[in-house]
């Protein structure tokens, strides 16, 4: 779940990292108006989930709350690489005398935390990992211990930075360590960290990105989750608790279990078709649960045909199927439904679905036969 940049930044000064005064806005007249606040000058910043905002223009020092209109006229409504920009942060202006660049990810193959720091920030940092990687520090750290403070002096003076600072970049990447630590965060990054001629240390720019899967753990992050761009079902999926991700094909795909919904996408895809989406109804699936799967499925107007592969364990095949059957009478599907039953009470399950002779339905006994089947149906569609 990546946040924009003002989001990212709200957590940093939570965990202590100095950022500049400022507002999030969506019209040009609040732009003025938190502007005339803050102070002027001020930077204008486009908030849209990609980097490289000041080279497309998404980026304005105002000098006068006339200067302020005239940007935020021209950045909302932009379009950054295929971002629309819907809102604004308006912040206090910076004096710059050093831009530095400032990082902690998780490096799954030392399966360590990682912190990158270089004195080479404001630009694109892959560049300076190429050109001289020598500038980029990287520090793993013990997960049990943390990153202690000899370490982000350590890594602040092998970084070359000058001597009056070493304390306030040491304090900004144990804060930026804290923010990635504490708010389950898979990236937390700043660039550029800058030295201000009053040589106080401050974050300019946040790039942060939580575990969606550890969101559970900080209510207070889930209003962060950029629902303008997230697709409209997947929101509503998640809304109900509801495992779904939409994909781009259109047959529309269920299963119980992660593992059988995958395998089920690959025998899809071998038989010549493109899934729709990935729903797992997941273990001990009930009618209702299977109802509301259903309606997710139709929802997405691409579907046009729609696979049912259900493996029994602790979910029964017969609640399965009175969950298909109810769903039928309750929104009459307009798409053919292939229904493979295995596993716990499958017998009764396509016993119910034979009495109840539900209209454009075909039960299959294999996965295989299953595929082919809902990959024809979808083709004739
Ligand atoms: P990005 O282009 O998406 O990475 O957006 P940034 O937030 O990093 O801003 C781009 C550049 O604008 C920075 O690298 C700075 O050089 C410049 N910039 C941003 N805020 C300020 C500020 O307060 N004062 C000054 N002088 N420059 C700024
Ligand atoms: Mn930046």
């Amino acid at each position: 779940m990546d946040l924009l940049e003002y989001q990212g930044k709200q957590l940093f000064a939570r965990h202590g990292l100095r950022v500049s005064a400022g507002e999030a806005v969506t019209t040009v007249q609040d732009a003025v108006r938190v502007a005339d606040e803050v102070g002027y000058p001020v930077v204008v910043k486009a908030q849209v989930l990609i980097g490289g905002r000041g080279k497309a223009g998404g980026v304005k020092l105002a000098a006068n709350a006339r200067e302020v209109r005239e940007h935020a006229t021209n950045i909302l409504g932009m379009d950054i690489r295929g971002h629309t920009v819907r809102t604004l942060w308006i912040e206090h202006a910076s004096d710059i005398a050093s831009e530095y660049y400032a990082s902690v990810l998780l490096d799954r193959s030392a399966k360590r935390p990682l912190v990158m720091f270089s004195t080479e920030g404001g630009v694109d940092i892959e560049e300076v990992a190429e050109r001289s990687p020598e500038k980029l520090i990287r520090h793993h750290v013990d997960p049990l211990v943390g990153l202690s403070r000899a370490e982000a002096v350590e890594i602040a003076t092998d970084g070359g930075v000058d001597a009056d600072v070493v304390d306030g970049v040491a304090d900004a990447l144990q804060a930026l360590y804290e923010v990635w630590l504490k708010e389950d965060a898979t990236l937390a990054e700043i660039n550029p960290l800058i030295v201000t001629p009053a040589r106080e240390v401050r974050a300019l720019d946040a790039k942060v990105s939580l575990d969606g899967n550890a969101l559970y753990r900080h209510p207070e992050n889930q209003s962060l989750s950029d629902s303008e761009n997230e697709d409209p079902i997947e929101r509503r999926a998640k809304q109900e608790g509801v495992q779904y991700v939409k994909l781009d094909g259109d047959i529309g795909i269920l299963g119980n279990g992660a593992g059988l919904v995958m395998s089920t996408l690959d025998v899809v895809a071998q038989a010549g078709g493109s899934p729709a989406n990935f729903l797992d109804a997941g273990g001990g699936s009930d009618a209702e649960k299977i109802k509301q799967a259903v309606r997710l499925i139709l929802a997405n107007d691409a579907v046009r045909a729609v696979l049912f592969n259900i493996f029994g364990g602790i979910t029964r095949c017969d609640e399965v199927a009175r969950g298909l059957i109810e769903a039928f009478n309750q929104i009459s599907p307009q798409v053919p439904f292939v229904v493979r039953l295995d596993g716990t009470n499958d017998k009764e399950g396509r016993a119910l679905l034979a009495e109840a002779n539900l209209p454009n339905v075909h039960t299959e006994s294999t996965m295989d036969d299953a595929a082919r089947k809902v990959v024809e149906l979808a083709g004739a569609a």
